[in-house]
Formats: C-alpha cells, structure tokens, sequence
C-alpha cells in the first residue's frame, strides 16, 4: 500500500502527523502510542502495521516446540494460570528424556513448571543438563523471572548464580510470561507472587549479558489503561535498545478460569487486532512479533494481518500446552 495513500486517509491533523512519523520510519513517543490505540481506526492501524512489516521485509514464519511439564505443582494461587495452587509430584527425568524422541525435529523445546518446593537448583541443572546432550542442536528453553528468584531465595543465592548454572548445563532461553503488565498495583492484581517491574527487567537484562535470549510478553485485557499498555512496550523497547537479546514479543491475552478475576469479560477480536498493530508499530527494534493461538483459530490467523509474523505451534506428538500461552497453545 502506497503511503501517501494512508496519509490522505487520515483527516485528523495531529494524528496525520503520528502516520507520517510511522511511514517515514521514525520511532514514536508514548503519547504517540496511545494516541494511535485510543483514536486510529482498526482497520487504518492494520495497514500501518502492515506497511511496517513490508518496509522491513519481515517474514511469516511457523515456530514449533515440545513443551517438557516438570510438575504442575505450584504453591500460588495467580489467577489465570492452569497451575493454580496444584498439586503435583516431580516428573521423571528419564521418562521426559523419552517423551523428548518425538521432539527431533522442533525448534525449541520449552521447560515449565510451578513455584515447587520440590524444586531444586540441582535437580533443574542435572535435567537441562540431560537434555542439551541428547538435544544438542535445538534450542532448550524455560523458566521465568520468578523461578529464577525463587529458586535463588530458598537456596540462598544470587538469582545470577541460578541463571549462570542454567546457562553452563546448556539452557539457551528464559520464557517471560511474568512480565504481566509493569505498572505494579496492576501486577499485584494479576499475580500471587511478588516480582516487581524492576526485578524482571533487572534479571532479563542480566540473562541477556550472559548470552541468554529470552521472551518479552505484555498480559492484556484486565483493568490496565492504554497509558499502562504504551509505559509496558515503552520499558520492553528501552531494554531491547541495550541488549538486542529478545527474541521476539507476545501480546498475551488475559483470561482466568479462578477468582474474581474470571468474571473479567475478555477482550474483543478488534481490541486484540490493536494490540497486536500498536505493539508491530511501536516495537521497532523487535522482528518476531509472535501470534499464539491463545486468541483462538480465527484470531491468530486474523493477526498477521495486524503486524504479527509468526506462529508459535505445539509438535503434535505433545499433549501438554504450557500454562502462561493458555489451552490452545
Ligand atoms: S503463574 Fe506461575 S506462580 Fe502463578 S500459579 Fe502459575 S505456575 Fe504458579
């Protein structure tokens, strides 16, 4: 699409200013960011997002991974999470080992479990360990922010420490689903644990200087505002300015099956197709930008329309989805 043609479609003449700052590639300020959430038409949106993805020679592309479930055992109780105060005993490590022959040909295999006291640091390097040899050439990925500071805590430890044994036993990537949404009387209703903003940027950043890559997620459709969703990509972009080290980004939709929570209305398939072109547009120095199928089989499909690129697929020889991407994952 041509973009004077987009620019002669819009009247407005502060938000036609917004667009040529897109179309000529110029990076956007926060308020920019909402005011193109809050005013833009879906459809408008779509096309910018559209004409970035094209300008940047962004390809679609399918991911496929093998989900490795440790335990469902968790000891918190955060409300959109299928682990929700489960019991559960430690998976065996020779039986994963053995589940993982169908996970040849994926790309990433991806280890999840609860806050377990069951846990140990010794126990997760000796199973990454096991499973990086018999897997040398795909990409072992796992844990959040949270395990990682949990695990820290009860052995007393630095959480440097934990990522630096998790990097020599062979993990490639940490998953970040625990960034939720940073603006923290937001955090603390979406979570039963405590992580603050800082703490997950702090330790993201430090995974990436170790030579990690890992996941930058924003939680939405609970009750942050624009401004809360705009400061989020804000402080994901600032941190990918420093270290280049995400490896792509997902807009998670919230939906909670417990608490009070679950009589939150989900947000709608445009609310969704917004978010994904806002965060293609504002997020200029991120590549993949990931549709899961969390939002449905129409909805993902829907999405590369609106700045996604890839789709993220669970290997067919897996029954097991993982908690943070929801039941469709
Ligand atoms: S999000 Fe993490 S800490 Fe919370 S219930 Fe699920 S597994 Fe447990």
């Amino acid at each position: 699409m041509h973009p004077d043609y987009i620019k002669r479609l819009v009247k407005n003449p502060s938000l036609r200013v917004i667009i040529s700052k897109v179309l000529d590639g110029n990076r956007l300020t926060v308020d920019e960011g909402i005011l193109l959430m809050k005013k833009i038409e879906t459809g408008l949106l779509g096309m910018l997002a559209g004409h970035i993805a094209e300008a940047r020679e962004i390809e679609r592309k399918k991911k496929q991974v093998f989900p490795v479930i440790i335990t469902k055992d968790c000891k918190y109780e955060c409300p959109a999470c299928q682990y929700f105060k489960q019991k559960d005993t430690l998976a065996d490590k020779d039986n994963l080992l053995n589940e993982l022959k169908e996970a040849a040909e994926v790309d990433e295999i991806v280890l999840s479990c609860g806050i377990s006291d069951q846990i140990t640091i010794s126990f997760l390097v000796d199973l990454i360990s096991a499973i990086k040899t018999q897997h040398p050439n795909q990409k072992v990925k796992g844990f959040q922010a949270i395990h990682i500071f949990e695990l820290a805590r009860k052995e007393a430890k630095e959480p440097a420490e934990v990522l630096k044994k998790f990097k020599e036993a062979g993990l490639d990537g940490l998953l970040g689903g625990d960034a939720l949404i940073f603006r923290e009387e937001m955090r603390n209703k979406m979570q039963d644990y405590e992580l603050s903003k800082q703490q997950w940027l702090d330790l993201h950043q430090q995974a990436h200087e170790m030579g990690y890559s890992s996941e930058a997620t924003m939680t939405y459709g609970h009750f942050e505002s624009v401004e809360d969703r705009l400061r989020h990509l804000e402080s994901i972009r600032d941190l990918q300015d420093k270290t280049n080290r995400f490896d792509g980004f997902i807009p998670l939709k919230f939906r909670a099956d417990s608490g009070i929570s679950k009589f939150i209305p989900s947000t709608s398939g445009l609310e969704d197709m917004r978010v994904f072109a806002v965060s293609r547009i504002f997020l200029d120095n991120f590549q993949d930008l990931d549709a899961l199928t969390i939002i449905g089989d129409e909805g993902w499909q829907e999405v590369l329309r609106f700045g996604a690129n890839r789709v993220t697929v669970t290997h067919p020889g897996s029954t097991k989805y993982l908690p943070q991407y929801g039941t469709f994952f």
